[in-house]
């Protein structure tokens, strides 16, 4: 890397550390000891994505079996997030099954819990799919679903009626307008709509959201309907609304990224926000 380059990597890296906690799982586990100490149960993730070669999704798998055996030895209050293309579903939606069930079996017999992240459009049908029928063999899996997606309700409903666990996020990639409600008053719209299905229907799900309005109105649900529900949000965003949200009695877990493939992840959190280019903006001129 030449001067310049390993100078630019070293500036950008300092703004990803808004929204990871390092390049290494030890980075992870102190941030989720932190969080803990709040009363904050983790999600750590490592970060990876569209992995091409098996022996890397191989490797993916293998080392998310090490992190489950370090939260348990170690007793970190902390499950795990896994995205389908870095357990290879952009190669072969057979390696992404098999490896997904060796870390489901594994997190079963450490007593864990496992998220599998939702990713672009390509992966949605066969990632829904490959859900339902890993939660026939295991109970301690749930999955990412996106409301600014246009079948987001039928999904909700299928994973609902086979007694699956979602997490309710807005969506996070570019997509076209074809499949995916634009406009944020619409992907809220969409949004609200889907969490009260859960709230009515589901028996245990997450709220992922930093939105003020969304929140709120999933404790409101909650005083009415008393489901088995937990607020999640991403490390470095709304810290104050995560500690008062505990403060008055709900489960609040934080999602924990750690790993050298920082970039993708970081980009659509710069994207998602205009302060974030700012952020950016004022660092690379300050150095
Ligand atoms: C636990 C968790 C897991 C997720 N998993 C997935 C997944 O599997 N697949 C997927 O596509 N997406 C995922 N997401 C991301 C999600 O889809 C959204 O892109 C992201 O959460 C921003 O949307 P929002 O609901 O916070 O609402 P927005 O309307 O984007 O934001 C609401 C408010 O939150 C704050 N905020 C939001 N984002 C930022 C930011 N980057 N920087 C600073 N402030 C911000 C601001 O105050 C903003 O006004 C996940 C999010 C969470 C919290």
């Amino acid at each position: 890397m030449t001067d310049l380059a390993g100078l630019l990597s070293g500036l950008l890296l300092r703004i990803a550390k808004h929204w990871i906690a390092g390049e290494t799982l030890e980075d992870a586990i102190a941030r989720a000891q932190q969080s803990s100490a709040h009363k904050i149960r983790g999600i750590i993730n490592l970060l990876g994505e569209e992995i091409t070669a098996r022996e890397d999704a191989a490797a993916a798998a293998a080392e998310y079996l090490g992190i489950l055996k370090t939260i348990n030895a170690r007793r970190i209050q902390s499950c795990i997030s896994v995205k389908p293309t870095q357990m290879g579903l952009a190669i072969d939606e057979s390696l992404f099954k098999d490896n997904l069930r060796k870390i489901l079996s594994n997190a079963k017999s450490l007593g864990n819990f496992v998220w599998v992240d939702m990713e672009g459009s390509p992966f949605t049908a066969q990632t829904v799919d490959s859900y339902i029928e890993s939660r026939k063999k295991f109970d301690n899996v749930g999955v990412a679903i996106q409301a600014y997606l246009k079948r987001s309700e039928e999904d909700v409903s299928r994973i609902i009626d086979s007694g699956g666990v979602i997490r309710l996020c807005k969506g996070a990639y570019n997509e076209s307008p074809e499949i995916v409600y634009k406009r944020k008053n619409q992907i809220d719209e969409n949004f609200s709509k889907l969490m009260r299905a859960m709230f009515e229907r589901s028996k245990g799900f997450a709220i992922a959201t930093h939105d003020e309005k969304l929140i709120e109105e999933a404790t409101r649900l909650s005083s009415v309907h008393h489901a088995d529900f937990e607020f999640e949000m991403l490390m470095g965003i709304r810290d104050k609304k995560k500690l008062e949200l505990v403060e008055r009695g709900y489960r609040v877990s934080e999602y924990i990224p750690f790993g050298k493939s920082w970039w993708a992840y970081s980009v659509r959190r710069i994207r998602e926000h205009k302060s974030n280019v700012f952020l950016l903006a004022r660092s690379l001129i300050s150095g």
